[in-house]
């Protein structure tokens, strides 16, 4: 196994970090790099200059109008818009519906979907989990009845990540009830502008809207709309998984944040506490472990174009597990070097161009600005052991198909 990389690819990075640095809105960047709200604005802004230049599905295969990058060259893309300041490319559409309607969805769903989800253009938002059917989401219940031409759904989703912008969901819902739950369920795409569908916020710690509840009463669904087969929708339920598992590894982000944990320790003095400095460089050598990690799983799948960024479930689990933990290791040593000046909470401060002190009249009871976000983001961040199905259960997801059982 060759961890190098060869002289096209670092040619190939080179052009992708002259490409960033000339399109990525140094707006956008400024905010990413300060741990900044982002706005749908922003998100959207970005998606649609990578659209432009056919890079929004930057994993896709050619076939489907991706650039057909190998698994180097993906990672590569990656690393390069990550260290930039570039946004996480919101996923629900190009990262995991798409790869589905690739690969199950008929002639007509890829000809109407995949156009608008690779320009940026159409917001999709991901309806999996129902209350009481998160772990166990074979245990769904939301229902979809046929009548003729049509699905009538009925029931809930929730905790769907910015639905508060969806235009389209992807959702499993129940068809039938016989045989085992994972036999009852269908994969159905589902315009959230019909009749029926209501979003309510959830809001959070934070004052933010982040994630919703969505609810379908006697929605209509043509059942064109239905991908691949009724009651086949586990199979792709799973495929979709590992797309989004694997991207939540996001080593790439944690180099980021790692520089940044240092500025903000040798600022605030904690940088010259031996004690302290011994926590980055554990952060700092499990990260290059992580790496590693995906640098072999990227070399093994060297050459392979068209895999569209997929793991097996049991790679993707273990990059999700050690991932995830290591986001929540930056977020909690960056509150730890503010010290008592990340504790005030002030809504405004994670808004660009907010002053502070002045903002306040000089009752600013945080020190530099850099400290006014790290107690509400490392709250925020608990989530990252949860979403995408929770640590405890990937553990589980892992060790039997490693360990067997
Ligand atoms: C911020 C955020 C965003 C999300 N976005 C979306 C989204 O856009 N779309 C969507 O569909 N879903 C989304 N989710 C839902 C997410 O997938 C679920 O929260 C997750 O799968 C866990 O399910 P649950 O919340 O029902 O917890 P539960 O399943 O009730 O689990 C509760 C606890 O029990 C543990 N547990 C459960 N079963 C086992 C087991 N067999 N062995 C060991 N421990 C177990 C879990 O690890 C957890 O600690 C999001 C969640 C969060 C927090």
């Amino acid at each position: 196994m060759d961890l190098n990389f060869t002289a096209e690819e670092q040619a190939f990075r080179e052009r992708i970090r002259a490409w960033v640095g000339g399109h990525l809105p140094k707006d956008i960047s400024h905010k990413v790099h300060h741990a900044l709200d982002l706005s749908r604005d922003d998100l959207q802004r970005w998606a649609r200059i990578l659209g432009k230049e056919g890079w929004h599905g930057y994993a896709w295969p050619q076939q489907f109008g991706g650039p057909g990058w190998t698994a180097v060259q993906r990672h590569l893309f990656e690393e390069e818009c990550a260290l930039a300041g570039a946004p996480r490319i919101v996923p629900f559409g190009p990262v995991m519906v798409a790869p589905v309607i690739m690969a199950f969805g008929s002639k007509a769903q890829q000809e109407r979907h995949l156009p608008g989800i690779m320009s940026g253009d159409v917001w999709w938002s991901q309806g999996y989990s129902e209350p009481g059917s998160g772990s166990d989401l074979a245990s769904l219940k939301c229902k979809a009845e046929r009548r003729g031409n049509t699905f009538v759904v009925n029931g809930q989703k929730t905790w769907t990540t910015l639905g508060q912008y969806g235009e389209w969901i992807f959702c499993l819902v129940r068809t039938s009830n016989e045989g085992k739950p994972q036999t009852g369920i269908s994969f159905l795409l589902i315009d959230m502008k019909s009749p029926g569908v209501t979003v309510r916020p959830i809001v959070l710690l934070d004052c933010s809207v982040e994630v919703n509840e969505v609810w379908f009463d006697n929605v209509e669904v043509p059942a064109e709309n239905l991908v691949g087969e009724e009651n086949k929708g586990w199979t792709y339920a799973k495929y979709l998984l590992a797309h989004e598992r694997a991207g939540i590894g996001e080593v790439n982000r944690a180099k980021r944040e790692l520089e940044r944990l240092k500025r903000i320790a040798k600022v605030e003095g904690l940088y010259d506490d031996v004690r302290f400095r011994d926590q980055i460089a554990l952060l700092e050598v499990d990260i290059v472990a992580l790496e590693m990690l995906i640098l072999r799983v990227v070399s093994a799948d060297r050459g392979s174009k068209n895999e569209g960024g997929k793991q097996s479930l049991d790679v993707a689990g273990l990059l999700k597990i050690r991932g995830s933990e290591i986001q929540q290791r930056y977020t909690e040593l960056m509150m730890l070097a503010g010290g008592p000046y990340s504790t005030p909470f002030i809504k405004e401060a994670m808004e660009a161009g907010w002053q502070g002190d002045q903002a306040l009249g000089g009752a600013w009871p945080g020190g530099a600005a850099h400290c006014a976000p790290l107690t509400a983001t490392y709250f925020n961040y608990r989530k990252t052991t949860i979403y995408g199905g929770s640590n405890e259960v990937q553990r589980n997801i892992v060790s039997q198909t490693v360990l067997g059982s």
